[in-house]
């Protein structure tokens, strides 16, 4: 019996597994011979597995696996022709309407090296920055509310702080569902330490039936909440004034503007949909405890107020000196399994590698390191405006990789008519099912999780080896080859990889480079720089930073500690928000707000679990959860089905369908429905399709989470 250790592809926690197979030649085994448990060395997950996780073994039964290059028109090309025309046509475009008609779109699903080369093609080569990441939708909130407070994208804590802290506050989070081996360890440290848990939710979750006080506030009402906390913490003079006078900066300012709301607890508890009681024990739980963890996921990031009320939950831990200490501060929780991975790369159109900007110095020092006479000299589109772009016709060649926006983004059928209607669309997919996929004018086959090599990043900034344990199917490859073959047709040096380990070497020397001209970056590799292959196919998973080769291995690590951070002056920064008053949404007479969420046992838009029975088995179709009293408004009753109208979409010949289920558990004025479901899996088109794409203006992150509809019988 021999076992590799690779990562799961879900989600952010970043589980490892070990797969193990009986056979010699096990690469080339019979997938049903494979056996595949939890890693019990990895840090993140100690040998446990969540139900996907369990059943990632499963995956590799795709139905239909892309296994060539394939033309719109169905005709299979070879991996030459298909990287030929795809320069040709980059470079056409490029040469009639600027580098700016061009774009990247890729996904938390890709590996680090993956993003590196792409970065590297676009924004050094092609000379625009146009490229950006599913991750936009997930996460970037958090991003920009950490680099505005902590000057770099960098979460201050790792998940030994879940056994130190005395309260865990998970605030729009169902992690019982979407981070499930997080959450059991969460579980694990209430009972041993007896930890407070709070679930900040409108919706009494999974993960909110768990907890010792669950607030159920009004959506959107997060701000408002953590603001008034701050000032609440003014109020009964709890702050840590050395630390806010030594290690930060911009404390009165936001003071001031919070202490307005604490003012009121009465009408402050009214705005933010709880009663005064509830409002004050969450205070006094908050000051009266020295280790206070608060985690937030997508029902703070997916939403148009998402950075200021990220920057207002740690503005509290800061005022109290919370941050870079065990069991206490802000947490993020990541999506995807490499959406960390992506950003340390610059796998966002609004920052360069190795969490640069686009300074002069920055710009100078990766065109240098690339030997290339300059990169793109701005921020490129955002996800939202990318599509737009497309669909206005300024973006006349895009390639998808990974992910299938088409179910995914906001107003979902204007971006499949912006697809449609591109002149040149290239895709990598393992499938040619997705509903992206059928819209690509040239579709890669790319190397699938089990074949390909490289690394993930997970929440806690833990780089792990992902392993290939199966040849790879038909002519699949991974992406950072099939970039690297476009951008050498095109004429480029600096492409000439010859395995995941070359390309991994080359960022980590980067991240040298800009660890050595700008010390105050946290991100640092520099101890990886010189990996072999083997010590690159053996390395342990490891937290960065990463200043020396004897860090390798290292667990546990927390940044901030000593009270310095990554902005100009080494201070932290308060955020003052921009409005606390502001909604991410509002009804009128006959709507519910559309809460568009995800459940327990599907994956994204279902490409790979969709097809997994015994995941398939707890939600077999899509469903609409109502509270009774919101069903009583409308002409319909439990059972039957549904389809919705809003403002973005009314067009009757395109409707996504859904299966009434009355829940106790949803607010009156909320409808809720998982984004997975589309054509693919389903009679009707995805819910995403109904929601405006309105976007939080500092991150650029779409809300998911707040659009009105009216439910309209079937
Ligand atoms: Fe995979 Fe996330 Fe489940 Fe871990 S918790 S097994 S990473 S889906």
């Amino acid at each position: 019996m021999s076992t590799i250790q690779s990562s799961c592809a879900y989600c952010g926690v970043g589980c490892g597994v070990s797969v193990s197979s009986t056979q010699a030649d096990w690469e080339n085994a019979d997938v049903s011979t494979l056996t595949l448990t939890g890693d019990s060395q990895h840090p993140a997950n100690h040998g446990h597995l969540c139900a996907k996780g369990e059943r990632l073994l499963d995956s590799l039964s795709q139905p239909n696996v892309l296994r060539y290059p394939v033309l719109r028109s169905g005709i299979p090309i070879a991996w030459d022709e298909a990287s030929s025309l795809i320069a040709d046509k980059f470079a056409q475009t490029i040469a009639k309407y600027g580098p700016n008609s061009v774009a990247l779109y890729l996904s938390g699903q890709l590996l680090t090296e993956d993003y590196y080369v792409a970065n590297k093609f676009v924004k050094g080569y092609l000379k625009t920055a146009n490229v950006d990441t599913n991750s936009r939708l997930c996460m970037s909130s958090a991003v920009s509310a950490m680099q505005r407070t902590f000057g770099e994208d960098v979460v201050p804590g790792c998940y030994d702080d879940i056994e130190h802290a005395e309260v865990i506050i998970l605030i729009g989070a169902n992690t019982a569902w979407t981070h499930p081996v997080l959450f059991q360890r969460i579980l694990a440290a209430k009972k041993a330490n007896q930890t407070t848990l709070v679930v900040i939710d409108p919706v009494a979750t999974a993960t909110a039936k768990q907890a010792d006080i669950h607030l159920a506030v009004a959506p959107g009402a997060d701000l408002a909440l953590f603001h008034g906390l701050l000032g609440y913490l003014a109020d009964n003079k709890q702050l840590d004034h050395e630390y806010i006078a030594t290690n930060t900066q911009g404390f009165e300012e936001v003071v001031g503007d919070a202490q307005l709301l604490s003012a009121d607890v009465a009408k402050l508890a009214k705005q933010v949909g709880v009663t005064e009681a509830e409002l004050t024990q969450f205070y006094q739980l908050f000051t009266q405890n020295r280790n206070v963890l608060t985690a937030s996921c997508q029902g703070i990031n997916q939403s148009v107020i998402g950075t200021d009320t990220t920057n207002a939950i740690i503005n509290c831990h800061l005022a109290l000196g919370h941050v870079g200490r065990a069991g206490s501060g802000f947490f993020s929780l990541t999506g995807q399994p490499n959406a960390m991975g992506g950003r340390e790369v610059g796998g966002l159109a609004t920052q360069l590698a190795c969490h640069m900007g686009f300074s002069a110095p920055e710009r100078e020092l990766l065109a240098d390191f690339w030997q290339v006479d300059h990169v793109a000299d701005k921020k490129g589109l955002a996800a939202v405006d990318m599509f737009d772009a497309v669909a206005q016709g300024t973006i006349k060649a895009i390639w998808i990789m990974g992910t299938n926006p088409v179910v995914s983004l906001p107003n979902s059928n204007k971006i499949a008519q912006a697809l449609a209607d591109c002149p040149f669309v290239v895709v990598s997919e393992i499938s040619p099912d997705s509903d992206t996929a059928k819209l690509a004018d040239v579709l890669l086959p790319a190397q699938g999780w089990s074949e390909k090599c490289g690394t993930v990043t997970n929440s806690e900034r833990t780089i792990t080896r992902q392993r290939g344990f199966i040849a790879a199917k038909g002519q699949s490859k991974p992406d950072w080859w099939a970039i690297s073959q476009v951008a050498q047709k095109m004429g480029f040096n600096g492409f000439e990889f010859t395995n995941s380990a070359s390309v991994f070497r080359e960022f980590a020397g980067l991240s040298a480079k800009v660890k050595q001209v700008f010390p105050s970056k946290i991100f640092d590799l520099s101890g990886l720089t010189n990996l072999s292959d083997s010590e690159y196919n053996d390395l342990l998973p490891t937290q960065w930073p990463i200043a020396s080769a004897d860090q390798i291995g290292q667990q546990g690590v927390r940044v901030f500690t000593h009270g310095v951070f990554a902005t100009p002056t080494g201070k932290a920064q308060f955020v003052t928000p921009a409005d606390t008053n502001m909604s991410n949404s509002t009804t009128s007479t006959g709507t519910v707000i559309l809460n568009s969420g995800r459940s327990r046992d599907q994956w994204h838009t279902m490409t790979r679990t969709g097809h997994i029975a015994s995941l398939r088995a707890s939600i077999p179709e899509p469903i609409i959860q109502l509270h009774p009293e919101t069903l009583a408004q409308y002409s319909v009753k439990e059972g039957e089905l549904v389809t919705l109208e809003s403002d973005v979409q009314h067009n009757t010949s395109q409707f996504a369908l859904a299966r009434v289920v009355i829940d106790q558990d949803i607010p009156k004025s909320m409808a809720l429905m998982s984004m997975h479901w589309s054509e693919q899996f389903s009679l009707g088109k995805g819910v995403n399709q109904y929601l405006d794409n309105r976007v939080d203006p500092v991150s650029l992150q779409p809300g998911f989470k707040s659009q009105a509809v009216v439910i309209k019988p079937v």
